[in-house]
């Protein structure tokens, strides 16, 4: 899962980012509103991490300018003790849940994991193809009987493709989702984490993963 976290607090910023990284997200971080604006409204996002007191665009504005432009991405507003009102304007401008600071890691992991199944209507942690089964709160994978053991990343690629089938995802779509903005667009990390990704769970089977040449890559529809 892709999160954008906007904090402008360093050393909040960098707490939050390891330990969602470290629960196998991937994070963007913008340090104002201005940078966090423009990230939400140019990349896509499973959930926004927000905080309401930042330098630039606040973050109740980026909410409901959000909101106007009918983007429905789940926000969650992080909020200092005391700003109760603000909590509450924030909800009404569409939040989908709050935070108060300071917050555990395991408690917003929660959060987030509980909004992606409130937002995706999924009440299932297990998604499936084939006989190809992850399940995204324990992170585990299976191929009909064989446990797959991935690494972060692989799991991310392989949820992603999971998504949707059938559908194509370009290079620059999953560079994005699974590594991040910041990453150079030539690299070839995509193809190789892809490889890698085949020999697990595509070598003794009918492979699931197919190259859709000149485009990027996706999952077999059955
Ligand atoms: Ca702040």
């Amino acid at each position: 899962m892709k999160i954008l976290l906007v904090e402008d607090e360093q050393k909040i910023a960098d707490f939050v980012e390891k330990g969602l990284k470290e629960h196998g997200f991937t994070v963007d971080v913008a340090r104002d509103g201005n940078e966090g604006f423009y990230l939400a409204t140019s990349h896509s996002y499973d959930v926004i991490v927000l905080d309401i007191m930042l330098p630039g665009k606040d973050g109740l504005s980026i909410l409901k300018s959000l909101r106007q432009k009918n983007n429905t991405v789940p926000v969650i507003a992080a909020t200092a003790r005391g700003e109760l009102d603000e909590r509450l304007e924030g909800l009404n401008l569409g939040a989908d849940d709050y935070l108060t600071k300071p917050f555990y890691i395991d408690e917003l992991v929660a959060r987030i994991h509980a909004l992606h199944r409130r937002t995706t209507g999924s009440q299932l942690s297990l998604k499936q193809v084939d006989d190809l089964v992850i399940n995204l709160s324990t992170r585990e994978a299976t191929r009909g009987e064989k446990e797959i053991e991935l690494t972060s990343r692989e799991f991310n690629l392989l949820e992603y493709l999971m998504r949707s089938p059938g559908r194509v995802y370009t290079r620059t779509q999953i560079l994005e989702h699974v590594w991040g903005y910041d990453f150079d667009p030539s690299t070839n990390i995509v193809d190789v984490c892809i490889r890698r990704l085949r020999k697990k769970i595509d070598e003794d089977a009918s492979p699931l993963i197919e190259t859709v040449r000149g485009v990027g890559y996706r999952m077999k529809k059955l």
